[in-house]
């Protein structure tokens, strides 16, 4: 499959990665938006959010549960924010499922 994070995750691509188990990758963005950027995504592909389902929910939980880990090792105690974009109206540029993790200042614009 033609997927940049699949390639990513199978270490095709370099990456900085910060955290991995067996269900969740979790890297350093590219292009940062905030002090702290990190990407945390599903081993396995999934489209985005917009593809919950019974069969890939398990893995959806798994990258959940990792958020709190990844923002523990990225030294967010403050807070930090969690971002994921859907589809085109949503500005998803990459389509395999991501959450986006800023932090490490006071973050501006809320949308939400
Ligand atoms: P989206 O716009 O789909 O929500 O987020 C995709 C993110 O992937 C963007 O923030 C972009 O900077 C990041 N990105 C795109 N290509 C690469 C890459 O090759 N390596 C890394 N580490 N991040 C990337
Ligand atoms: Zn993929």
């Amino acid at each position: 499959m033609d997927c940049l994070f699949c390639k990513i995750i199978n270490g095709d691509i370099p990456s900085t990665k910060v955290y991995e188990n067996e269900y969740v990758f979790a890297f350093k963005d590219i292009n940062p938006n905030a002090k702290v950027h990190v990407l945390v995504v599903p081993k396995k592909h999934i489209d985005s959010i917009d593809c919950a389902d019974p069969s890939n929910i398990c893995d959806i939980a798994k990258v959940i549960e990792a958020i709190p880990v990844v923002a523990k090792e990225c030294g967010l105690a403050n807070g930090y924010r969690v971002i994921t974009n859907v589809g085109e109206d949503g500005g998803q540029s990459v389509k395999h499922l991501h959450f986006h993790i800023l932090g490490g200042e006071k973050l501006p614009v809320k949308l939400a």
